[in-house]
């Protein structure tokens, strides 16, 4: 792969779910660096996308290619070692496990194709993983708490800071900041602009736009399972299809 060949790129990409067309040939390149934003309708196929991206669903056709590799077919575990990494948009913690529980679940599950682990017998390795973490989110008086026990803003925050455990070079985030409050999305959008500045491309879907337009230095509008705009934010708020779309919401910048 030569330098300047893209991160991530999507062609023909497609997803049936009986007669419905969630994701209708898909085509776009993330480029390395920066963050990338996929806006549109509720039910417009964000989320599937991702979905297939990450390895989560099959698509029916069309290609994925990774740093060059065809990574359609790959699982979820292959794509995560290979850099490629999530959120979800609904919750993915165990509720009723603690914060150190469920980022050393997640770290388990990520290595356990390659490595047998017994439970009584941790490897050091996988411990101070762990303690880092729980240390970089300020968390250390709760990890022995419940995660359902949290709120909201800091759930997300476990979920994304674990998504960032092994320092995925592509990661998408799905609705990282919907159901937050206003506090709480401050601590995330922060959270997600240090990321992007350490290094890893961001891929964040979201419903904001103010925090669209904040962020993203481009826009891949989905409709209906087509892309029907993908250009600068600036070209965006002036693409007349996008607006018609948006009719009633507000896309203009705060
Ligand atoms: P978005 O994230 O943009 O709101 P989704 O990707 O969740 O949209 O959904 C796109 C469409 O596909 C919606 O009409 C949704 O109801 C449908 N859909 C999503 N997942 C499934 C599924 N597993 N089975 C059937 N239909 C689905
Ligand atoms: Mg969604």
């Amino acid at each position: 792969m030569s330098d300047n060949s893209p991160l991530l790129r999507v062609e023909k990409l497609s997803k049936t779910f009986g007669d419905l067309k969630a994701v209708n040939n898909v085509n776009f390149t993330i480029d390395k660096g920066g963050i990338v934003s996929i806006i549109g309708p509720n039910g417009a196929g964000k989320s599937t996308l991702i979905n297939i991206l990450t390895g989560f669903l099959i698509p029916d056709s069309g290609h994925i290619f990774f740093k060059g590799e065809k990574i359609e077919k790959k699982s979820i575990q292959y794509r995560i070692r290979k850099g490629l990494n999530r959120s979800f948009q609904i919750n993915s913690l165990f509720n009723n496990m603690t914060v150190k529980e469920n980022i050393l679940l997640a770290l388990l599950y990520w290595e356990m194709p390659r490595k047998k682990f017994f439970v009584n017998r941790l490897p050091a390795s996988i411990e101070i993983k762990v303690t880092d973490i729980i240390n970089s989110i300020n968390m250390t008086q709760k990890m022995n708490m419940e995660v359902g026990k949290l709120s909201h803003g800091e759930q997300r925050l476990i979920e994304i800071t674990i998504s960032i455990a092994k320092t995925p070079q592509l990661l998408f985030l799905d609705e990282p900041t919907s159901g937050l409050s206003p506090d709480e999305r401050r601590l995330i959008i922060d959270k997600i602009k240090s990321i992007a500045e350490g290094g890893t491309t961001v891929v964040l879907i979201e419903h904001n736009m103010d925090v669209v337009f904040s962020l993203a230095k481009r826009i891949v509008v989905l409709n209906r399972g087509s892309v029907i705009a993908d250009d600068k934010p600036s070209a965006i708020k002036e693409n007349a299809e996008v607006k018609k779309i948006y009719l009633g919401e507000d896309m203009t910048v705060a």
